[in-house]
C-alpha cells in the first residue's frame, strides 16, 4: 500500500508549493465533506518506482480557539492521523517562529516519523541560518527550495527510505498470500475497488453481492493496516474486493462507517485493476463524484460507473442525471454506465458483465502486426496534419503496457501529431479491439 506523507506547517511557509512539487499533478481529491473553506488536498507522488500519497493542510495554529483557525488545526490533526510520516515545513527567511515551536510540540506527541524541511533555502543550504532549526530537536533539518526544486530529492529519499526499513519486516509477518501480479500478466483475480461518496450505497451493494448464494465468498482475515479484502467468485471469474474506503466489516456484513477516508479511497483505487464508481441517483453528480472520477482517470485503472438507487427516482430525475453524467463525467466517456439498485437487486447482471469486460479490455493483448496495420489504415484514411515543414510519419506500433493498455507509435517528426489526431487513432484502435471501460494511452516515439 502506498505510504502517506502529510505536509504540516504554519501558513505561508510554502506547503502548497511543496505539494505541487511533490505531486506534479492536479489535486486528486479535495476533502470537502466538512464544508470547510480551507481543505486538505491529496495528491499522488512518485520517486523512481516508489509511489506515495501526499496530504497538504491549510496551516495550523494550535493555540487559537476561534473559527477558521480552529478548523485548520483540526484539518492538520486529521492529516497527521492519516499519515505514516510528516514533513514539518519551516521558512528559513523568517526563522523559527513561536507558532513553529507550538506545532513542533504537537508533532512530538503524535508518535509519527517527522522530517524537518526548511523551505525557501535556495542557494542557502550551507547558511548558518540552518543551525537554528536544530533547536526543534526533530532530527537533521533538510534545506529545500520548493519553488526552485532544490533539496527535494534528498528530503524525499530520507522519508521514503524510512518506510523501506519498516517494510522489510512487515512483509515477513503479514504477507497476504497473494503474489504480486507479474508484469504484463493477467492476474488471476480481478482486483476490484468500489469507490464513491458516503451514502451512495457501497455497503448495501457489497452485502447484496456477498449475500447472493451463487456467489462464493471466501473469508479473508484483515492483513496489514486493517486492510480488508474479500475473495469471491462469480460465473467462474475470481474477484478480490479491495479494502474499500468508508466501510468496515462487521462479522459477515459490511457497514458504512461515518468518516469517509480519502486516503483509503486513493489507496484502494491504486491497488485495483477495476474501479466501480458508484453515483447516488437521488443526489445527482456532485463535485466530489467528479473529483473521485478524475482521480480514477489519472490512475489509469479500468472503470465502470453505476448509478445506484435508480429505483428511487422518477423519469424526470432519470433524464436529469443522465444529462449530468454526459456533461460532468465527459472525461470518462469510455466507461460503461449502468443503472442499478443495490437495494432492489436490479441491474446487477449487466454490472458483472461490464466489470469483466472492462477488465479484459484493460489486459487486452495487442500484437505489433495488428497495431501497425491499424495505424497504417488510419493514416490512409486521414493523414496527420503537417507541423511546420514536416509531416509526421507513423511507421509502426507496439504495445507498451497493460492496465491501462499503452500503444507506442514509432516514426518521424511525431512531436507534431496533434491531440485531436491522437484521439482519432485511439478511437480506431478502441473500435478494432472493442475496448470498453479502460483508458487507452497513445505514446509517440520519434527516431531522429
Ligand atoms: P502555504 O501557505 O504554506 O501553503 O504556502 P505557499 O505554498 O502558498 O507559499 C507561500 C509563499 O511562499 C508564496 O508566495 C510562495 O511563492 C513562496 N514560496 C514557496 N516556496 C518557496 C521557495 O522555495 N522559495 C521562495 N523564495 N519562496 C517560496
Ligand atoms: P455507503 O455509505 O456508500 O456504504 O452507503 P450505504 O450502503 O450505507 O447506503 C446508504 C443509504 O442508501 C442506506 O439507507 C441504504 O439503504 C440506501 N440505499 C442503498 N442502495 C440503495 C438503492 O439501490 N435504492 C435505494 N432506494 N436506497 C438505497
Amino acid at each position: 500500500m502506498k505510504p502517506v506523507i502529510a505536509l504540516v506547517g504554519r501558513p505561508n511557509v510554502g506547503k502548497s508549493t511543496l505539494f505541487n512539487r511533490l505531486t506534479k499533478s492536479r489535486d486528486a481529491i479535495v476533502a470537502d465533506f466538512a464544508g470547510l473553506t480551507r481543505d486538505r488536498h491529496y495528491g499522488d507522488g512518485r520517486l523512481g518506482d516508489r509511489e506515495f500519497i501526499v496530504i497538504d493542510t491549510g496551516g495550523f495554529e494550535p493555540d487559537s480557539s476561534t473559527g477558521i483557525v480552529k478548523e485548520m488545526a483540526k484539518q492538520t490533526r486529521q492529516a497527521v492521523a492519516e499519515a505514516d510520516a510528516v514533513i514539518f515545513v519551516l521558512d528559513i527567511r523568517t526563522g523559527l517562529a513561536g507558532q513553529d515551536m507550538d506545532i513542533g510540540r504537537y508533532l512530538r506527541q503524535c508518535n509519527k516519523r517527522v522530517f524537518v524541511a526548511v523551505n525557501k533555502a535556495e542557494g542557502m543550504s550551507d547558511s548558518p541560518l540552518m543551525a537554528e532549526f536544530h533547536e526543534l530537536g526533530m532530527g537533521e533539518p533538510h534545506p529545500v527550495s520548493s519553488a526552485h526544486g532544490q533539496g527535494i530529492r534528498s528530503l524525499l529519499e530520507a522519508v521514503l527510505d524510512s518506510f523501506d526499513e519498516g517494510r522489510a519486516t512487515d512483509d515477513d509477518v503479514a504477507f497476504d498470500g497473494d503474489a504480486p501480479d507479474e508484469e504484463g500478466d493477467e492476474p488471476r483475480a480481478i482486483r476490484l475497488a468500489v469507490a464513491g461518496r458516503p451514502n451512495v450505497g457501497k455497503s448495501t451493494l457489497i452485502n447484496t453481492w456477498l449475500g447472493e448464494e451463487r456467489l462464493v465468498a471466501f473469508d479473508m482475515p484483515g492483513t496489514t493496516r486493517d486492510a480488508i479484502s474479500v475473495d469471491f467468485e462469480r460465473n467462474g471469474q475470481k474477484f478480490k474486493l479491495i479494502d474499500t474506503a468508508g466501510l468496515r466489516r462487521k462479522g459477515k456484513v459490511f457497514e458504512a462507517i461515518e468518516k469517509f477516508s480519502v486516503v483509503k479511497t486513493l489507496q484502494a483505487i491504486s491497488d485495483a485493476n477495476v474501479v466501480l464508481l458508484l453515483i447516488d441517483a437521488t443526489q445527482g453528480v456532485t463535485d466530489q463524484d467528479a473529483h473521485i472520477a478524475g482521480y480514477v482517470l489519472d490512475s489509469g485503472r479500468a472503470v465502470v460507473v453505476a448509478i445506484n438507487k435508480w429505483d428511487a427516482i422518477d423519469s424526470y430525475q432519470r433524464e436529469t442525471i443522465e444529462r449530468q453524467i454526459t456533461t460532468r463525467l465527459a472525461f470518462l466517456r469510455f466507461a460503461p454506465i449502468l443503472q442499478i439498485s443495490a437495494l432492489k437487486r436490479q441491474g446487477l447482471g449487466p454490472l458483472w458483465k461490464a466489470l469483466a469486460d472492462s477488465y479484459s479490455s484493460a489486459y487486452k493483448k495487442m500484437t505489433t502486426p495488428v497495431l501497425t496495420r491499424l495505424v497504417h489504415e488510419a493514416v490512409e484514411h486521414q493523414q496527420p496534419k503537417r507541423a511546420g515543414l514536416s509531416r509526421p510519419k507513423l511507421r509502426y506500433a507496439h504495445q507498451g503496457g497493460m492496465n491501462p493498455p499503452i500503444v507506442v507509435i514509432h516514426g518521424n517528426a511525431l512531436e507534431g501529431v496533434s491531440d485531436v489526431y491522437k484521439r482519432y487513432l485511439e478511437g480506431r484502435i478502441r473500435d478494432h479491439y472493442k475496448l470498453v471501460g479502460t483508458p487507452l494511452r497513445i505514446e509517440m516515439r520519434s527516431s531522429k
